[in-house]
């Protein structure tokens, strides 16, 4: 599918991952920095720990150093002294003062204090013999300083220390102690001074374990007095190495950061230390603050990879929609970007290129897919178009917004529409659609439109198309062609008579037929209704047309079966032959026109090839077909009668009315001229009416013994309305029903259907009697008979004419004769000219007789005259 699933993935990691491997960075770097914060503050308390130390060990040294000079000074006096000294003067000498010393004082060897700067000896003077300081030098041995334990002065109430030094004698015994008192609260300024922070302390312990002097910013850690023997301080202490070092107190207490120092040259040592919450306080503010911006910034962070992801599950559902989009398409789809790369291709794209199905996840370059295809022979062996490029990667953007379309066959057949709109940023969007179904439909309607539907043979365009194409060419010799023009001997009648279903089914046989008759190259259209040509081409001689023709005549004469029919037809052909008869296509499709009217002309049932006279008889025929219409109107038309005797009783028994044209110019123009002209044109409709009607009209002045036949055409009989002519026009003349006879052709009953024979049942029904005429010339069998109860049958004059040639024809009429006899119908011999023939029908039994030999067909006028004459003949016989 189009969108790229792993482009979308790394969209989905790329939001929330960002958004995560910020927030770890933010909190990995606020955390690295606290840590390096703590590390510094830890370096840093550590030294300033240190540093604070050393001042004080060094003001520790000094401070301790500067009284002991005192001291010394004072026992150097007293010492070095021959004569007693005055100690009040000494102890009060400006030299010894100083801001550290709040006091000295001079012990005699039993202990009572000789003097002092405090101000005039007690009396008693003060025992301090139970001093510690006392007690130590007493019994020392060594010049060593003694730094007593603080002490609330006796005189001064103020906790001192006591820096006390022995001395001795000339001879080296005790002689006494020299006291210096010092404030310890001089260190508590000195240290006021250095401003270690809160929580900070410090102690000057001795190496006894009694704290000398403590102070520090808020609650000292030991008190002034306090002996820490056992405090983790103290053991550091006893090590004597200057350290620095983490003390924690009982669990949960606090934890402090102590530097411990030993003073040079005296059993002191100083500690400092602060607490670790205020060592790490820095840290930890700057971790408050840093948490709270970091903690902003996580909000931050979290809000934007939120919005990101919402934006992605946007775009997500989006494409996601797209996706289903594309893939509902009956369309092929795909973008291919300028870079050629292909972003979109839908499922149906893939189906109608037949590309891999990889190229649902991963698609190459447009560029490698068009090689692919074109190696795969998908464009054939011509260079490909660039519309087919789609894309000139190297030229500049042309015609954005603007789309083209083309139509590719594919080499499995696959027609497929290829439309190409350009976008903006000289990408392009390519759809394909299947049009094979519209193609075929087309090529369906293309085929449709070039056949005649109902026989699918060519029609009428495609067979001029291609006359056309053959009358244009220059045509080399002996490959001449032929026009046939081909129609069925009275197809009206066949479609009238029979119905429109039996004529279709007819027309798609002799179609059939046709098309098996020929070569396929031959071309075979129906032009219309009946009218059928056949284009020939490259005949090698003039005769194959009528070799073909022939064939045609031959093939189409045979029966066919149509619904439980059997029909017969008939048909002509006219034969125009390229160059000899016309140059174009109009004069070689007139010329077979021409010809096949001629045919038809001639009888029917036979070909005629095209000659320069046909144009005159073809003429002379329009024009009789002009005239006769004229003449109907003109009542040219008159009806001859010829009479019709009982051969045994020599009666006359009736006339059979013939229809007579004497044209105002041509003079009298036979019936078997003019009839067929009629029945052609439908003519005979009027002609047939105006017959009856007037023979009808003629015989009712007749004596009524007189009959009347009337010839009636198939076509007459194809309309529905004959029953009811007929018997108007005898009610309009009067005449009895008993007296009509009508004759048919037996060529009627060969396209028989219910129609013609219900007609006749209802004609008989009326008492008219029903003659089947020209009996014998026809396909006629005598199965004919069985169709309907004749009341006659005639004899057709040719048997007549033979009986004296051949035996055979008597055979015939015998036979006829006995049939009629038996189905109780009556005969009648037509053409009798001969009193010999006259002989013979009677010993054949014939009912009745009519020729030449009895009379011509009369005028109405000469009725009389015959009758008379046969009356006559009749009395002359009965006398
Ligand atoms: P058809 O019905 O067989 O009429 C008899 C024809 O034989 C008539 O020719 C008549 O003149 C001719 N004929 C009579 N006796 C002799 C003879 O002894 N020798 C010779 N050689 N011929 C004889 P016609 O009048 O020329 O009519 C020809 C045909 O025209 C008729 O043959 C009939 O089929 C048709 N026809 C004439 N009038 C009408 C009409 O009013 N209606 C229809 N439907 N057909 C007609
Ligand atoms: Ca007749
Ligand atoms: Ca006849």
């Amino acid at each position: 599918m189009a969108i790229s699933i792993p482009l979308r993935k790394r969209l989905k990691l790329n939001a929330v991952a960002t958004g995560v491997s910020m927030l770890a960075m933010l909190w990995i770097g606020v955390f690295s920095k606290h840590f390096q914060n703590l590390a510094a503050d830890a370096n840093g308390a550590r030294q300033d720990v240190t540093n604070i130390s050393i001042l004080l060990q060094e003001n520790v040294r000094r401070s301790i150093s500067d009284i002991d000079r005192t001291v010394r000074y004072l026992r150097h006096i007293i010492e070095s002294s021959r004569s007693p000294v005055d100690l009040n003067d000494l102890v009060n000498s400006p030299e010894i003062l100083s801001e550290l010393i709040v006091q000295v004082a001079i012990i005699d060897e039993g202990g009572i204090m000789r003097a002092t700067n405090a101000g005039p000896q007690p009396a008693p003077p003060t025992d301090l013999s139970d001093r510690e300081h006392y007690k130590f030098h007493m019994q020392s041995t060594s010049d060593d300083l003694f730094i007593s334990r603080p002490m609330i002065g006796r005189a001064s109430g103020k906790i001192s220390i006591q820096l006390t030094r022995g001395i001795r004698g000339l001879d080296g015994s005790f002689g006494g102690v020299v006291v210096a008192s010092f404030d310890p609260t001089h260190f508590e300024k000195f240290y006021g001074q250095l401003e270690l922070g809160a929580g900070s302390s410090f102690s000057v312990i001795g190496l006894d374990g009694t704290v000398r002097a403590a102070g520090g910013n808020g609650t000292p850690h030991f008190r002034v007095g306090q002996d820490i023997t056992g405090d983790a301080l103290k053991s550091h202490i006893d090590a004597s190495t200057d350290e620095v070092f983490i003390k924690g107190d009982a669990p949960g207490g606090e934890r402090r950061l102590f530097s411990v120092r030993m003073v040079p040259g005296h059993p002191l040592a100083v500690s400092v230390s602060i607490p670790e919450s205020v060592v790490y306080a820095d840290s930890r503010n700057s971790l408050e603050v840093t948490l709270a911006v970091a903690l902003v910034l996580s909000v931050l962070i979290a809000v934007a990879v939120w919005q990101a992801r919402k934006s992605e599950i946007q775009r997500e559902t989006n494409a996601r929609q797209l996706k289903i989009a594309l893939e509902h398409m009956t369309h092929g789809i795909m973008m291919v970007t300028r870079d050629s790369k292909v972003p979109i291709m839908n499922r149906k794209c893939i189906e109608l290129l037949d590309l891999p199905a990889s190229y649902e996840s991963q698609r190459p370059q447009f560029d490698e897919t068009l090689r692919m295809l074109e190696q795969r022979g998908e464009f054939g062996n011509e260079p490909l178009s660039p519309n087919v490029r789609g894309i000139d990667v190297s030229g500049p953007i042309q015609g954005t917004g603007a789309f083209e379309s083309y139509e590719r066959v594919r080499p499995n057949g696959l027609v497929l529409e290829v439309r190409t709109t350009r976008l903006d940023d000289g990408s392009f969007v390519r759809t394909f659609s299947d049009v094979s179904s519209r193609h075929r439909a087309h090529a369906k309607a293309e085929k449709l439109a070039s056949e005649d539907s109902l026989t699918g043979t060519a029609n009428r365009r495609v067979f001029s198309q291609a006359l056309s194409r053959l009358a244009s060419d220059d045509i080399e010799p002996g490959s001449g062609f032929a026009i046939l023009s081909l129609d069925i001997d009275r197809f009206k009648t066949i479609n009238d008579t029979m119905g429109h279903g039996v004529g279709d089914q007819l027309l798609q046989q002799v179609a059939q037929r046709l098309k098996q008759s020929l070569r396929p190259q031959d071309i075979v259209a129906r032009l219309g209704g009946d009218e059928f040509a056949v284009l020939l081409s490259a005949i090698c001689d003039e005769q194959a047309p009528a070799t073909v023709a022939g064939r045609l005549l031959d093939v189409l004469s045979r029966p066919y079966d149509i619904e439980s029919h059997r029909l017969m037809i008939t048909v002509s052909i006219g034969i125009a032959v390229s160059k000899k008869d016309g140059e174009s296509e109009s004069e070689l499709l007139i010329a077979s026109d021409l010809a096949l009217y001629a045919a038809k002309t001639a009888g029917r049932d036979t070909y005629r090839f095209f000659s320069k006279e046909m144009n005159e008889q073809i003429k002379a025929r329009q024009s009789l077909e002009t005239d006769l219409r004229q003449a109907l109107v003109n009542g040219e038309i008159e009806v001859n009668y010829q009479p019709c005797i009982n051969l045994r009783t020599e009666a006359l028994v009736g006339f059979e009315a013939l229809a007579r044209w004497t044209h105002p110019k041509k003079g009298p123009i036979p019936p078997d001229k003019f009839i067929p002209v009629a029945e052609d044109t439908g003519l005979i409709l009027l002609l047939g009416e105006h017959v009856l009607r007037e023979a009808c009209r003629q015989a009712q002045q007749w004596p009524v013994d007189i009959n009347i036949a009337v010839n009636l055409s198939p076509l007459q009989f194809a309309h529905p309305g004959l029953a009811f002519l007929v018997e108007s026009i005898l009610v309009e003349t009067g005449l009895s029903a008993t007296r009509l006879e009508l004759e048919i052709t037996e060529g009627l009953l060969m396209r028989n259907t219910e129609l013609t024979v219900a007609t006749l049942h209802r004609l008989k029904a009326l008492g008219i009697r029903i003659a089947m005429d020209d009996f014998g010339t026809g396909y006629s069998s005598l199965s004919y008979l069985q169709k309907f109860p004749f009341d006659r049958i005639k004899i057709d004059r040719s048997f007549v004419n033979q009986l004296s040639d051949t035996i055979n024809s008597s055979a015939v009429i015998r036979s006829v004769v006995n049939i009629a006899a038996s189905l109780g119908m009556e005969t009648t011999a037509e053409g009798i000219e001969t009193v010999e023939q006259l002989a013979s029908l009677r010993a054949l039994g014939c009912d009745h007789g009519q020729g030449y030999l009895f009379s011509r067909p009369v005028s109405q006028a000469d009725i009389s005259s015959i009758v008379a004459k046969w009356s006559t003949r009749m009395l002359a016989a009965a006398e």
